[in-house]
């Protein structure tokens, strides 16, 4: 079995490379995918309330615990705190609901989901989402209780700008490890990462690979705005896979891996759950590295622009420094 190359989070640790598990819902598909998973050597998991997979999830790494095949401490899972649930009181209470879907006593990584709060869903989509102030002291304060209370091993935020994390980094009894963000080589968000690794905080990217099957669905709906470029059919990532007999997602994975930012590529597909996890037997060399930087078009390629939250005061987007 190969060993996942590791980043400190603290004085924890966290496999660089996870898998994703947003609009996985379907049980049948999500059991495949976590035992390819698994079974190819991920120990990473993200999911959070928001995704309505966590007793999926928890019902696939039980019975792996349960075969002996795995323990639970060689397993990172990762959870969030919906936007619903960002209100000091919101954090324990949705935490316990998280772990007992999970059937797990404690999660490795707890995030805030997004630094806005809005009013329940009631089973509503994002679309129907209605801003109300949010409190992020007072819920980091929760956070913090998770950690003593032995619910979470460490706790960091999502979504979350420059100001925001800043905020929290003066505040904090226990501090934030991780951002996770939109991060790809189109949107590099260099001097953002910088800031958060300078600081003790990893950077952990999501929509790595520009999610192009979620993006068409969302542009349809007008979720999203039309016109975004396509990351995986860009000309020099596809220059650079040949030359190094790789894939354009490996590309694009491994240009993250080695700013050590931690990648949490989805798929069901079990060749592509493979390939992205085949990052640690290559290095883009110098000149790769420039011509990727040469790419990047910043916010304009930014595709997690919820419309319905953008009027919230603390809605992070875009990050003006890089
Ligand atoms: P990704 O950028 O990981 O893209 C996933 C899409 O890419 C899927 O449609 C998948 O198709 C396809 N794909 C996967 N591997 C390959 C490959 N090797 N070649 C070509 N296509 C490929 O987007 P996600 O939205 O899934 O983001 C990753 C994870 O980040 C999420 O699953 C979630 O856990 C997290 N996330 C967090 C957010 C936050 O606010 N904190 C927001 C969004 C995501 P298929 O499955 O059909 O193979």
């Amino acid at each position: 079995m190969t060993s996942v190359p590791t980043l400190p989070l603290g004085t924890y640790k966290i496999p660089i490379i996870g898998i994703g598990t947003l609009a996985v819902t379907d049980g049948e598909a999500l059991e495949k995918m976590l035992n390819a998973a698994l079974e190819v050597g991920y120990r990473h998991f993200d999911t959070a309330f928001l995704y309505r997979n966590e007793h999926l999830i928890g019902k696939v790494l039980n019975k792996w615990f349960t075969s002996g095949k795995v323990k639970r401490e060689d397993i990172f899972v990762t959870t969030k705190l919906p936007f619903d649930g960002t209100y000091p009181e919101g954090v324990e209470k949705f935490l316990k609901e998280s772990l007992a879907a999970l059937q797990l006593n404690y999660v490795d990584l707890y995030l805030v989901h997004f630094p806005v709060r809005i009013k329940p869903l009631n089973g509503k989509g994002l679309e129907a989402a209605e801003p109300l102030p949010t409190d992020h002291l007072g819920v980091w304060r929760e956070m913090e209780k998770q950690v003593k209370a032995g619910r979470a091993k460490t706790i960091g935020v999502s979504n979350f700008n420059r100001r925001q994390v800043e905020r929290l980094l003066k505040e904090a009894e226990i501090k934030p490890v991780c951002n996770q963000i939109e991060l790809n080589v189109y949107l590099p968000q260099t001097q953002f990462v910088e800031f958060l690794q300078a600081n003790g905080i990893i950077a952990v990217s999501y929509f790595s690979l520009g999610n192009p099957a979620l993006k068409q669905q969302r542009i349809q709906s007008g979720f999203w705005p039309a016109g975004k470029p396509d990351v995986l059919a860009d000309p020099t990532i596809k220059r650079i896979a040949d030359k190094h007999n790789k894939t354009p997602a490996q590309i694009l994975l491994k240009a993250l891996v080695q700013r050590k930012i931690v990648v949490i590529p989805k798929s069901v597909t079990l060749s592509r759950i493979k390939e992205n996890f085949q990052l640690f037997d290559f290095d883009l060399d110098a000149e790769d590295v420039e011509a990727i930087a040469g790419i990047a078009i910043g916010e304009r390629a930014r595709l997690g622009q919820f419309k319905p939250l953008q009027g919230h005061p603390e809605y992070p987007h875009p990050v003006l420094d890089g």
